[in-house]
């Protein structure tokens, strides 16, 4: 079976889970967890910055970011299409009061600096108060240039505020630039790191950050229910990931290559360029997207079935079956016509 969704579908292996099992753990919330005090400590140390958090989710550790940075009444600067905005039920304003003041993203992932700047809000009580320009890596795929981050931390120094970046795939940034997670971190007070997506985790994300908001940070996350106890194994599950998982996204980025340029030889495809390792591809009708997917489906290979629809290369998804899959796709659209 070979599912291209997502990369979250990704199913623990044989090693990883010995690893788990193996794990010496301790009961987190009193801190006594080895295995969990030793990821937080890596993923710290090559990030470049002070302190770590583990939590649940992606979701968590962007909402511990928003809350940690913003009180009640001040606003976060943030795509429409960023996660941190559209895709986390509403954390931040229905928890936190966290006012977002979203903007349109940019066809490569950015947003318009120049838009930002315009609606930081001058100090007047009839305003919220700016505190925070969130950003994503890597957005729908596409790495964001490191020298855009740079000018966003320019702009948010000339204003007081502070830089968090949703770092969900921040690994597959890395790979595909050849920057270290510090150097992709260094602009930003704050990164939230997935290792559910293509490092191949049952569950997990870390929030790096300076000692005190990691510390604000801990606080928001008992309160919101996410202290867990002997969570070692998860960590575990972590260590293994980066031990064993990082170098490998090259191949899922060969995959996604390799998947766009054979797609993009069926003339009912418009296949936009592979990105990481995610391909975008658009079919003429709703009605087609629905039925090469359920065509597919019959060949164990699980599509989604929106018009313009995401193929995620991961872990699951072997060199090998590329050729299969695009032989598929073919199959599935020659059917229709
Ligand atoms: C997946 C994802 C997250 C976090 O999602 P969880 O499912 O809560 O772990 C955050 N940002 C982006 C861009 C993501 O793709």
């Amino acid at each position: 079976m070979f599912d291209l969704r997502s990369d979250t579908v990704t199913q623990p292996t044989a090693a990883m889970r010995a690893a788990m099992a193996a794990a010496p753990v301790g009961d987190d919330v009193f801190g006594d967890d080895p295995t969990i005090n030793a990821l937080q400590e890596r993923v710290a140390a090559m990030a470049g910055k002070e302190a770590a958090l583990i939590a649940s989710s992606g979701t968590q550790t962007n909402l511990l970011a928003l809350l940690s940075h913003c009180q009640r009444g001040e606003e976060y600067l943030v795509g429409q299409e960023y996660h941190t905005y559209r895709y986390e039920a509403g954390g931040a304003p229905v928890l936190g009061g966290i006012v977002p003041q979203p903007f349109e993203v940019s066809s490569d992932g950015t947003l318009d600096l120049a838009a930002v700047a315009k609606r930081i809000k001058p100090d007047d009580p009839h305003f919220p108060i700016t505190r925070l320009l969130a950003l994503e890596n890597t957005h729908t795929g596409k790495v964001i240039p490191q020298s855009y981050m740079e000018q966003a931390r320019q702009l948010v120094d000339q204003h007081g505020l502070k830089l968090h970046l949703d770092g969900a795939r921040v690994f597959n940034a890395a790979v595909a630039t050849g920057l270290s997670l510090a150097e992709l971190s260094a602009p930003f007070d704050s990164v939230s790191i997935c290792f559910s997506k293509g490092l191949g985790t049952p569950i997990g994300s870390v929030l790096v950050g300076d000692k005190a908001f990691i510390k604000r940070a801990h606080r928001w996350r008992k309160m919101l229910g996410g202290g867990m106890r002997q969570a070692g194994i998860v960590a575990a599950a972590m260590h293994h990931a980066l031990d064993h998982h990082v170098a490998r996204l090259a191949e899922d980025h060969d995959n996604a290559a390799k998947l766009a340029a054979g797609l993009s030889q069926l003339p009912q495809l418009q296949v936009e360029p592979a990105q990481t390792n995610m391909v975008y591809i658009n079919y003429g009708s709703a009605a087609v997207a629905k039925q090469v997917s359920e065509h597919l489906r019959k060949q164990d290979i699980v599509v989604g079935t929106a018009q313009r629809l995401r193929l995620v290369t991961h872990l699951g998804i072997p060199a090998t079956a590329i050729d299969g899959i695009v032989a598929a796709f073919k199959e599935a659209l020659a059917q229709l016509s």
